[in-house]
């Protein structure tokens, strides 16, 4: 479902230009536009899901799927071998500010852990 309200959903439809790196035939993922890392790329399924803690059961092979592409924006991006992180934010304490969900691949530096 396409969201004409939403930043994402506009991203998914073409009517904002991002730089994508990776598709699936239910996901894309595209560089985030204030990388954190040298790589920070942004994996979203293409309907309009809100965030992880509004997920259906029924969407459990579209968040397996989600999971894999980042996985495979990892490979292409170079991140295999140095590793990487996947965060999903999710509400106000996750820090969830575009309400479209998102996994962030981030790599190419060494992350402290935990994050603040
Ligand atoms: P959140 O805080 O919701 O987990 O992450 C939202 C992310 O979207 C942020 O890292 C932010 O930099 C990124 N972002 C916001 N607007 C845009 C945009 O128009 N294009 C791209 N590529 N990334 C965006
Ligand atoms: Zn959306």
């Amino acid at each position: 479902m396409h969201d004409p309200s939403c930043l994402f959903c506009r991203i998914v439809a073409g009517e904002i230009p991002a730089d994508v790196v990776h598709e699936t035939g239910r996901t894309i993922a595209f560089r985030d536009i204030a990388p954190q890392s040298p790589v920070h790329v942004l994996v979203i399924p293409r309907e309009h899901v809100v965030s992880l803690g509004a997920a259906e059961d029924d969407q459990a092979s579209l968040f397996g799927e989600l999971m894999l592409a980042a996985r495979d924006v990892a490979r292409k991006t170079g991140l295999s071998d140095s590793g990487f992180r996947t965060v999903l934010n999710s509400g106000p304490d996750g820090g969830q500010e575009v309400m479209h969900v998102h996994a962030h691949v981030l790599g190419g530096r060494s992350l402290t852990w935990p994050p603040g």
